[in-house]
């Protein structure tokens, strides 16, 4: 029921009680037990209902066990729709993960550089965006370096894959790299909510819905 009963790092768990957080909500019970032992999920709730620890946990918890450091660059990817969505979760994303020490930016429309005091988004080890601002960002950064990558999330996924961020998408994900990248879907549909794939063609099936 609580979230300190998970096999949390004790970073993680300071993080979460120091921002209030010490009951899990129904999704979260639902999917942090399988998520942080690698298992790929499929879930589905509403809004409000606590879908972005149930993704940032995951991703704090597997950046940590892999023992990412400020050398290894952009380790997890996760893109929101909305620049005010994005906002949002970077702001969880800091409270939650302050004792990690991850370098975490926002890259979102409207804003020139990343809101960041790292010098380059290389050194980024999360990186929270939009689509079409991520996407300009690698048009305009020859030397953007995604080749480690090992999450990539899509907040409010039915959103982000509707029509009108196809584009955008696909260019995205033709300069990520195969493997062993994650996909994380989350969305607010009751169809699809979350989970991951392993390979470069299963990635594709599922963007391409
Ligand atoms: P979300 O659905 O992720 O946008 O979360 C909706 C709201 O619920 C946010 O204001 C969160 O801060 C809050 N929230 C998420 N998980 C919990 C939790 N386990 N306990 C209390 N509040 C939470």
């Amino acid at each position: 029921e609580k979230f300190s009963q998970l096999p949390l790092s004790k970073r993680t768990k300071d993080g979460l009680a120091e921002s209030k957080y010490e009951k899990m909500t129904e999704i979260q019970r639902a999917t942090l037990p399988h998520s942080l032992c690698g298992r790929d999920i499929l879930g589905a709730a509403k809004t409000g209902s606590g879908k972005t620890l149930a993704f940032i946990i995951p991703v704090l918890e597997k950046l940590y066990r892999a023992r990412w450091g400020p050398e290894d660059g952009v380790g997890c990817i996760i893109m929101s729709p909305t620049r005010e969505l994005a906002g949002q979760l970077f702001e969880v994303l800091k409270s939650v993960g302050r004792h990690h020490g991850f370098s975490a930016g926002l890259l979102i429309g409207g804003r020139k550089g990343v809101d960041t005091e790292k010098e380059s988004v290389n050194e980024l080890n999360i990186l929270v965006c939009t689509p079409g601002r991520l996407l300009q960002h690698m048009d305009e950064t020859p030397n953007f370096d995604c080749s480690q990558l090992q999450v990539l999330v899509l907040d409010e996924a039915d959103r982000i894959l509707d029509v009108g961020f196809k584009k955008e998408l696909n260019a995205i994900i033709s300069q990520l790299p195969k493997l062993p990248t994650d996909l994380t879907v989350l969305s607010n549909s009751n169809k699809v909510s979350s989970r991951s794939c392993k390979t470069q063609s299963e990635r594709s099936r599922i963007l391409k819905r």
